[in-house]
């Protein structure tokens, strides 16, 4: 009966989003799980930092500003994010490292500055081309998805 009901809150979620659906990170969602945010984004940190942030507690809430490239918007971003964007993301291996596929997507959009993809160019990106409909359910699911949400029509910001 458990497993059921999961199944079908699962594919309520799916219902309401199609293949074509951009996804990014959706960092309001996080806002609400503040030490799951820090211990998830701090997971992702390259090994310099890791050892840095182990002994630098007090700058995670610190806010800095992120020019994006492309667009040349300000961001404000918190000081994690500032340094896998500026730092860690910029490494090779930090989209080639052994990942969970939640894991690997979420890299994906710390590294492209959080703009929106669909499941499709996901699944291009990172070489999991024919696995469409595993991504779809595992961004369908909340408890696994890690912030990875549809992005909302209308919101107008990507960070
Ligand atoms: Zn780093």
């Amino acid at each position: 009966m458990t497993e059921a009901s999961s199944i079908t809150s699962v594919l309520s979620t799916a219902l309401r989003m199609k293949m074509d659906t951009p996804f990014h990170i959706d960092f309001d969602w996080w806002e609400h799980q503040r030490r799951e945010y820090v211990f998830y984004m701090r997971s992702h940190l390259c090994e310099e930092h890791q050892y840095k942030f182990v002994s630098e507690e007090d700058d995670d809430d610190q806010m800095l500003d992120w020019v994006d490239s492309r667009t040349g918007q300000v961001c404000r971003l918190d000081y994690l994010h500032y340094t896998l964007r500026t730092h860690c993301a910029i490494h090779p291996e930090f989209l080639t490292k052994r990942a969970s596929l939640v894991d690997v997507i979420f890299r994906l959009f710390i590294a492209n500055g959080n703009q929106p993809l669909t499941v499709t160019e996901l699944a291009l990106r990172i070489g999991r081309e024919g696995q469409e409909k595993t991504i779809f359910r595992t961004l369908a699911d909340e408890s696994l998805s890690k912030g990875l949400r549809p992005v909302q029509s209308g919101s107008g910001t990507n960070v």
